[in-house]
């Protein structure tokens, strides 16, 4: 336990459960003293997220689904009259149909392409404007990315495409509220086991190649995030923004697959 973020609130968006990316991140922040407040996604998450709450003596615990704006206005009218203003928010959402992440990225429709975008990319935008409103006094935000927005990943398909868009959004948004003192950062995740990284085709070889080639040699864990995160959020990152933090054992460095797999 340490005091990096003694004094300081802010928002979880993410946790579905113990595995979750944003679950690692919450419990890195309370540890250096930070006050969360949480959001679930409907009523079977809120059963898994309400006891997670506790564990980390978050006392508010907020409904929201980013499809609807109703919900996202409530999360932050709910912080404004709880806390009146914020310091950092995460953003670890995403979502495509899974039956398009895999074969071709050319075969995504019309349909999925549009609901990928909205919750995966522009949900970001949209949180980011609400909680910059309450960030009087500077603040900070990351969100959550992965190396299949610059490179080709098998089957992430339209999901990179809309992890390209949050990046290049990352950039945007720094830009935006960089004179308000407000930082706005991306942390790029080796592949982990949650939920939301079962839905992609394949995800089992994926996690498995990247651990055999990393110049690491292991798979990236909740927790290694999680100290990523808190260091964007803590002060430590004061000079830092319009960045991609890549946490994924060094993988995104390799031109090539490890000579111990070549030669397998
Ligand atoms: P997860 O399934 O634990 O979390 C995904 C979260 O998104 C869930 O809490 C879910 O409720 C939420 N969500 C989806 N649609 C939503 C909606 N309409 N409204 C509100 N919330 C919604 O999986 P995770 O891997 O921890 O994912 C968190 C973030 O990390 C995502 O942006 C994901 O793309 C990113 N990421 C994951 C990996 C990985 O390998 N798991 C790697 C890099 C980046």
């Amino acid at each position: 336990m340490g005091d990096l973020m003694a004094g300081k609130r802010g928002l979880i968006m993410g946790v579905a459960n113990h595995n979750s990316i944003a679950w690692g991140a919450a419990k890195a922040l309370s540890a250096q003293g930070a006050e969360i407040a949480l959001t679930y996604q409907g009523e079977a998450f809120g059963r898994r997220v309400r006891p997670l709450a506790e564990e980390i003596g978050s006392r508010l615990v907020i409904p929201c689904d980013v499809e609807d704006t109703a919900s996202l206005d409530q999360v932050f009218e709910t912080l404004k009259a709880e806390w009146g203003t914020i310091d950092f928010v995460l953003h670890a959402i995403a979502f495509s149909d899974k039956s398009e992440l895999k074969g071709l990225y050319a075969d995504t429709t019309r349909e999925n392409f549009s609901r990928t975008m909205l919750i995966s990319c522009f949900s970001f935008t949209e949180v980011a404007k609400r909680a910059a409103a309450l960030m009087h006094n500077g603040g900070s935000m990351v969100t959550m990315t992965y190396g299949g927005a610059v490179r080709v990943m098998p089957n992430y398909n339209v999901m990179g495409v809309a992890k390209a868009a949050l990046e290049a959004s990352v950039r945007y948004l720094a830009a935006d509220f960089g004179p308000r003192n407000i930082r706005i950062n991306a942390v790029s995740a080796g592949p982990v086991r949650t939920l939301a990284g079962a839905g992609v085709s394949d995800a089992r070889l994926m996690f498995n190649f990247q651990r055999r080639n990393a110049p690491m040699r292991r798979n990236t864990t909740i927790e290694e995030v999680g100290g990523a995160v808190l260091y964007l959020m803590s002060e430590l990152a004061n000079g830092v923004t319009g960045e991609i933090h890549y946490v994924d054992s060094g993988y995104n460095v390799m031109s090539m697959p490890s000579l111990d797999e070549l030669k397998a």
